[in-house]
Protein backbone atom coordinates (compact mmCIF):
# COMPACT_ATOMS: atom_id res chain seq x y z
CA UNK A 1 0.00 0.00 0.00
CA UNK A 2 2.80 2.34 -0.69
CA UNK A 3 2.01 5.62 -2.17
CA UNK A 4 5.07 5.84 -4.30
CA UNK A 5 4.69 1.87 -5.15
CA UNK A 6 4.27 2.93 -9.18
CA UNK A 7 6.68 5.65 -8.81
CA UNK A 8 10.18 5.34 -10.29
CA UNK A 9 13.17 7.77 -10.54
CA UNK A 10 13.34 9.60 -13.64
CA UNK A 11 17.36 9.57 -13.66
CA UNK A 12 18.37 5.80 -12.79
CA UNK A 13 14.75 4.03 -12.95
CA UNK A 14 15.25 2.83 -8.91
CA UNK A 15 11.25 1.89 -8.09
CA UNK A 16 10.07 3.85 -4.57
CA UNK A 17 8.76 0.81 -2.61
CA UNK A 18 7.43 2.98 0.13
CA UNK A 19 6.45 6.65 1.14
CA UNK A 20 4.75 9.19 2.98
CA UNK A 21 1.20 8.86 3.42
CA UNK A 22 -1.67 9.98 5.92
CA UNK A 23 -4.69 8.51 5.71
CA UNK A 24 -6.91 6.71 3.37
CA UNK A 25 -6.52 5.94 -0.57
CA UNK A 26 -8.88 8.76 -0.39
CA UNK A 27 -5.93 10.98 0.52
CA UNK A 28 -3.24 10.51 -2.03
CA UNK A 29 -2.92 13.90 -2.99
CA UNK A 30 -1.38 14.48 0.38
CA UNK A 31 2.27 13.93 0.53
CA UNK A 32 5.49 15.19 -0.01
CA UNK A 33 5.83 17.36 -3.40
CA UNK A 34 9.20 15.66 -3.77
CA UNK A 35 11.11 12.85 -2.96
CA UNK A 36 14.98 12.18 -3.37
CA UNK A 37 16.15 8.76 -4.77
CA UNK A 38 17.74 7.01 -1.68
CA UNK A 39 20.08 5.43 -5.00
CA UNK A 40 20.85 8.41 -7.23
CA UNK A 41 20.37 11.45 -5.34
CA UNK A 42 18.08 12.98 -8.03
CA UNK A 43 14.69 14.77 -6.34
CA UNK A 44 11.78 13.60 -7.99
CA UNK A 45 8.69 15.32 -8.35
CA UNK A 46 5.53 13.25 -7.02
CA UNK A 47 2.91 15.23 -8.03
CA UNK A 48 1.24 15.58 -4.64
CA UNK A 49 0.69 18.37 -2.32
CA UNK A 50 1.53 19.24 1.13
CA UNK A 51 -1.47 20.44 3.50
CA UNK A 52 -0.48 23.30 3.75
CA UNK A 53 -0.33 23.75 -0.47
CA UNK A 54 -3.91 22.41 -0.66
CA UNK A 55 -7.07 24.52 -1.14
CA UNK A 56 -9.64 25.63 1.39
CA UNK A 57 -11.93 22.87 0.08
CA UNK A 58 -8.79 20.02 0.03
CA UNK A 59 -8.75 20.78 3.50
CA UNK A 60 -12.50 20.78 4.83
CA UNK A 61 -12.33 17.66 2.60
CA UNK A 62 -9.34 15.93 4.34
CA UNK A 63 -10.97 16.54 7.71
CA UNK A 64 -14.25 15.62 6.82
CA UNK A 65 -13.29 11.92 5.75
CA UNK A 66 -10.60 11.43 8.90
CA UNK A 67 -14.53 12.41 10.79
CA UNK A 68 -16.84 10.19 8.82
CA UNK A 69 -14.20 7.66 9.07
CA UNK A 70 -14.61 7.82 13.48
CA UNK A 71 -18.32 7.93 12.87
CA UNK A 72 -17.77 4.88 10.62
CA UNK A 73 -15.45 2.35 12.40
CA UNK A 74 -17.00 3.37 16.03
CA UNK A 75 -20.11 1.10 15.97
CA UNK A 76 -17.56 -1.53 13.97
CA UNK A 77 -15.28 -1.52 17.50
CA UNK A 78 -18.86 -1.91 19.49
CA UNK A 79 -19.93 -4.65 17.43
CA UNK A 80 -16.62 -6.87 17.80
CA UNK A 81 -16.35 -6.02 21.61
CA UNK A 82 -20.20 -7.11 21.68
CA UNK A 83 -19.33 -10.52 19.50
CA UNK A 84 -16.37 -10.92 22.22
CA UNK A 85 -18.03 -10.36 24.96
CA UNK A 86 -20.51 -12.78 23.61
CA UNK A 87 -18.25 -15.22 23.06
CA UNK A 88 -16.39 -14.88 26.62
CA UNK A 89 -20.04 -16.02 27.93
CA UNK A 90 -21.46 -12.36 28.73
CA UNK A 91 -24.90 -12.11 28.15
CA UNK A 92 -27.41 -9.34 27.70
CA UNK A 93 -28.07 -9.73 31.49
CA UNK A 94 -25.17 -8.48 32.23
CA UNK A 95 -25.84 -4.95 32.56
CA UNK A 96 -21.90 -4.26 33.02
CA UNK A 97 -21.21 -5.80 29.91
CA UNK A 98 -22.96 -2.77 28.42
CA UNK A 99 -21.23 -0.18 30.02
CA UNK A 100 -18.12 -2.15 28.94
CA UNK A 101 -18.68 -1.41 25.27
CA UNK A 102 -20.17 2.19 25.69
CA UNK A 103 -17.02 2.82 28.01
CA UNK A 104 -14.65 1.60 25.05
CA UNK A 105 -16.54 2.89 22.22
CA UNK A 106 -15.81 6.33 24.05
CA UNK A 107 -11.64 5.19 24.23
CA UNK A 108 -11.69 4.90 20.61
CA UNK A 109 -13.29 8.24 19.81
CA UNK A 110 -10.53 10.04 21.77
CA UNK A 111 -7.59 7.88 20.62
CA UNK A 112 -8.93 9.08 16.98
CA UNK A 113 -8.97 12.58 18.23
CA UNK A 114 -5.51 12.09 19.70
CA UNK A 115 -4.35 10.66 16.47
CA UNK A 116 -5.84 13.06 14.30
CA UNK A 117 -3.84 15.77 16.23
CA UNK A 118 -1.01 14.02 16.07
CA UNK A 119 -1.20 13.46 12.85
CA UNK A 120 -1.34 17.41 12.06
CA UNK A 121 1.64 17.93 14.01
CA UNK A 122 3.41 15.30 11.86
CA UNK A 123 1.88 17.15 8.77
CA UNK A 124 3.09 20.69 10.37
CA UNK A 125 6.59 18.94 11.22
CA UNK A 126 7.26 17.99 7.60
CA UNK A 127 5.82 21.49 6.07
CA UNK A 128 8.24 23.18 8.57
CA UNK A 129 10.90 21.23 7.12
CA UNK A 130 10.11 21.53 3.64
CA UNK A 131 10.12 25.29 4.12
CA UNK A 132 13.50 25.32 5.63
CA UNK A 133 14.99 22.97 3.22
CA UNK A 134 16.02 21.10 6.21
CA UNK A 135 18.43 18.38 5.61
CA UNK A 136 16.28 15.89 7.51
CA UNK A 137 13.69 16.41 5.21
CA UNK A 138 14.43 13.50 3.02
CA UNK A 139 15.99 11.55 5.86
CA UNK A 140 13.00 9.43 6.38
CA UNK A 141 12.71 8.30 2.69
ZN1 LIG B 1 17.60 7.57 -8.91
Amino acid sequence: MGTYSDTRCGKCGYSFSDGYQYGSSSLQNLGLPEIRCPKCGAVNSTGKKLFFQMSGSAKAFYVIIRIINVIVFTPGVAFVLYFAASMAGLTKEDTSLYEVILFLSIAFIITSVYMFFSSRSEIKKTEEAFKTKDPDYFADI
